[in-house]
């Protein structure tokens, strides 16, 4: 597969929210998150935001998704009519309410609220999300001193979601989230979600078109996660860029059955 199979609307359109999300970023400030640094908690996979508090700012985050539908809707006219149930539905309470269940990734619950509002079911919840992560990020910033590793199979030891990419760096793998940004080691050959090392079940896929990256996939749970060369970068990208410019591995990986968070299910 080429790498030309991701669109470059989407990869515009993306690279804008994630601008959004970097000026959102630096306008919080320091005490919109208090992060509490328990060793016990990280050390059995409890991630840093989950103990977190989170001050947020609400008529702020009103306005940041005002500022994610103005992006929407100038990069497609019909988002205007698809996101018209705004107008009705935002107030505080909402927006708390989504603030909750976004750091909860309640999945179910935004399935629910796009049910009952009859509107496409991706756009609640991918609303919530991004005017959820400048404040991960800032968690993501403050732990980011203490976090060196994570433990296998809690995802990222901040927020808690899937390893998906890493950066060779000097030959280590550094994991970066592009949820939240934070970025810990792991052993170069072994498995980031389950902690499979046994080398006859890691393999790597790579892609024609593009020798700077590699799929490392696991056969024991079927998970994957992409790895990148970042030396011929000049300007090292972000971990979200990173994520987007390199969104080609994920269709690979995923057509020839792999998973982000591998399947959950052990072979053996
Ligand atoms: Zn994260
Ligand atoms: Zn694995």
């Amino acid at each position: 597969m080429k790498t030309s199979v991701v669109s470059k609307d989407y990869q515009k359109l993306h690279k804008e929210i994630i601008g959004l999300q970097e000026n959102w970023k630096k306008s919080l400030n320091d005490q919109a998150v208090e992060i509490k640094l328990d060793k016990a908690a990280m050390s059995a996979g409890v991630p840093v935001a989950a103990l977190a508090v989170f001050n947020f700012d609400i008529p702020l985050f009103l306005q940041w998704i005002e500022e994610i539908k103005g992006l929407l809707v100038n990069n497609n006219d019909r988002m205007e009519e698809k996101l018209a149930f705004l107008a009705n539905v935002m107030d505080e309470s909402t927006a708390q309410r989504w603030i909750d269940e976004a750091l909860a990734f309640n999945h179910i619950y935004f399935q629910g609220f796009a049910e009952e509002h009859e509107v496409e079911e991706w756009i609640p919840h991918f609303l919530a999300e991004t005017a959820l992560r400048p404040y991960l990020q800032l968690a993501a910033e403050k732990a980011q001193p203490e976090i060196h590793t994570a433990v296998h199979g809690a995802g990222c030891p901040v927020c808690g979601e899937p390893a998906r990419v890493a950066q060779l760096e000097e030959g280590k793998k550094e994991l970066y989230c592009p949820r939240c940004l934070v970025h810990w080691n792991d052993k170069r050959l072994t498995c980031s979600h389950c902690g499979n090392d046994d080398h006859e079940t890691m393999r790597v896929m790579t892609v024609e078109g593009d020798a700077a990256s590699q799929i490392q996939v696991c056969e024991k749970c079927h998970g994957y996660i992409k790895i990148v060369d970042t030396k011929q970068f000049i300007n090292k990208p972000s971990a979200s860029m990173l994520d987007l410019n390199t969104l080609h591995l994920d269709f690979v990986a995923q057509e020839n059955g792999y998973h982000t968070g591998g399947s959950g299910k052990l072979d053996n």
